[in-house]
């Protein structure tokens, strides 16, 4: 089993040519509301590339809470210790133009709550295969859980994403870091990525740097880097590529695969889902990913 321990959000998406200045209201030309938060994405990522998911975060007691709720059960998510908080779900209102370019406003509402472990939360978390975590939670849960995932012999996984200070208590709980590119460049102060990697691996005994269209490179310490290249797609809609990377890969360990076939496995799962449009709805089944692979 994978686990997941993060955020879950409704994403409010307006399309407009222009965004609006300050006091300006502008039409657009639609609106799309669809399940999202990285936490909740890596887990929908894992479930649909074969994965047994559990998923630790909360959502308020409002309509957008029933309605991300429904979306992780009807993937076959286990949801028996999300929790349900009083208020507000997490919501992001995005902003897209017709150039491609987004703005982003991440309200954390319920996601808030998400500070501590809970005796249930470990008992569930107990044997699973990689505990997964990002950075859209505050910073104590996400330790909180870290240290969980170690307590319990759980390899934890962190995408540190979006971009916050790393602390050092943290650093030290994490098995795997996956950044991209940037984020590898913010942690180590390296833009080339094998300079980069090497640094990383002083902080963390094994890492993968995402590279985009570039695919990805990985390393363990003592051993040499590998990188796998990406297939060569047109890409539309690159959003949720990591997650969708960072969940396939960790479904492909968990089953036992050599780091290399994992990487070729999550390289062909985020491949399809950069071709379509949408971040959780536009990750590929297994059958899907299997068949690419097999080409
Ligand atoms: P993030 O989405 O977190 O910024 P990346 O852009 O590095 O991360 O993408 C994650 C992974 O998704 C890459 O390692 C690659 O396998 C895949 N990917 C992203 N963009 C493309 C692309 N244009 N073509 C093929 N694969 C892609």
């Amino acid at each position: 089993r994978i686990a997941v321990f993060g955020s879950i959000n409704m994403d409010l998406v307006a399309y407009v040519d222009t965004a609006p200045a300050s006091g300006e209201t502008v039409s657009g030309s639609r609106f799309a509301q669809v399940p999202g938060g990285k936490g909740a994405n890596q887990a929908v990522a894992a479930a649909r590339a074969g994965g047994d998911v559990a998923f630790f975060g909360a959502v308020g007691d409002d309509a957008f809470g029933t309605q991300l709720r429904t979306n992780l059960v009807e993937t076959g998510i286990e949801v028996s210790e999300m929790r349900t908080v009083p208020g507000a779900s997490g919501v992001a209102h995005i902003v897209v133009e017709s150039t491609g370019a987004n703005s982003i406003i991440v309200i954390a509402g319920a996601n808030a709550a998400m500070t501590d472990v809970s005796e249930r939360d470990r008992r569930l978390l107990e044997g699973s295969a990689a505990l997964l975590l990002q950075l859209e939670l505050p910073m104590e849960g996400v330790i909180a859980a870290a240290r969980a995932g170690r307590e319990a012999g759980v390899p934890t996984v962190l995408t540190p994403a979006p971009a916050r200070e790393l602390p050092a208590e943290l650093i030290g709980l994490v098995d795997l870091l996956v950044p991209n590119q940037h984020e590898a460049a913010a942690i180590t102060g390296e833009r080339e990525p094998r300079a980069a990697l090497a640094e990383l691996l002083k902080l963390v005994p094994e890492a993968i740097i995402t590279l985009g269209a570039d695919g990805s490179l990985y390393g363990r310490r003592g051993a040499d880097p590998v990188h796998v290249p990406a297939p060569r797609v047109e890409a539309v809609d690159t959003t949720a590529a990591g997650d969708t990377f960072c969940g396939a890969f960790a479904v492909a360990r968990a089953e036992g695969r050599a780091p290399e076939d994992a990487l070729r496995f999550a390289a062909a799962a985020s491949a399809l889902s950069v071709q379509r449009l949408g971040a959780s709805s536009s990750m590929p089944g297994r059958a899907e990913i299997e068949e690419a692979i097999a080409k």
